[in-house]
């Protein structure tokens, strides 16, 4: 009886510190993270789900560069695809890629698309992007799920003539998430990204994430295992529970 109530009272008690609802516990993810199979990574797979299972990440989804994965994808698919299960006591795994939308570095098929559970598109808003005047095209195009990484979208959306509801809106219809890019590490010279850092701080552009229903991802884009940083990544999905926005653990339930 007393257990039971403690436990009552530590749900109540997660209620009114992170406004989760009972039965809707956001899980903490970092979607975002490279390997060996990345030019400019060099760990192995098992090294960072080691690294993110032992910091407490519930939900990880390794994403090597397109451009580094090259003619490897059924190799690198079938490696951490046979990781899952192995791992699934300890961290739900993701097999994803990063993809490069600059013509001399995109080299997707339709069917490849089809290996991975997810992707992160990059590279959008650049000069010379293949998906420049096509943004949306170009995503409703893409057969699995799908993201938007380290691009401040509020910016994008003025430069492409939509307001941010209208555009965050048409974002949430497509199934297209957003990311949050917390990385904080030596290959990113200790940059912090102002659109994530700004979007934390303002509550009316979380007013128009919130009421657009567009769905935030959380990655570190981690390439050195020693740079890793989970608490980072939980304090910033617990920001996002906070704010009650529709959090992308939900799309891989
Ligand atoms: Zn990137
Ligand atoms: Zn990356």
């Amino acid at each position: 009886m007393r257990r039971k109530q403690c436990t009552q009272y530590s749900i109540v008690f997660m209620q009114l510190t992170f406004g989760m609802k009972i039965g809707d516990y956001m899980k903490i993810m970092d979607l975002h993270s490279h390997t060996y199979f990345s030019n400019c990574g060099r760990d192995e797979p098992e090294t960072i789900i080691d690294a993110a299972a032992e910091g407490g990440i519930e939900l990880f989804g390794i994403t090597d560069h397109n451009y580094g994965i090259n003619e490897r994808e059924v190799e690198y698919s079938r490696l951490i695809n046979s990781m899952k299960e192995p791992y699934a006591d300890r961290i739900k795994l993701l097999c994803g890629i990063e993809i490069a939308t600059l013509p001399d570095y995109y080299n997707m098929k339709e069917e490849e698309y089809k290996l991975f559970d997810f992707c992160l598109i990059e590279n959008v808003g650049w000069e010379g992007t293949i998906t420049k005047d096509c943004f949306f095209e170009f995503m409703e195009k893409i057969p699995i799920k799908k993201g938007i990484a380290h691009t401040d979208l509020f910016a994008y959306a003025e430069t492409i003539g939509m307001t941010p509801f209208d555009f965050f809106k048409k974002m949430a219809d497509s199934g297209i998430f957003w990311e949050m890019n917390v990385s904080y590490d030596s290959i990113h010279n200790y940059r912090e990204h102002p659109y994530m850092l700004e979007f934390f701080e303002d509550p009316k552009k979380q007013d128009i994430i919130r009421d657009a229903k567009v769905v935030i991802s959380v990655g570190f884009d981690g390439h050195r295992v020693e740079d890793y940083l989970p608490p980072r990544i939980k304090e910033y999905c617990l920001k996002l529970g906070e704010m009650k926005l529709k959090t992308a653990d939900e799309l891989f339930k």
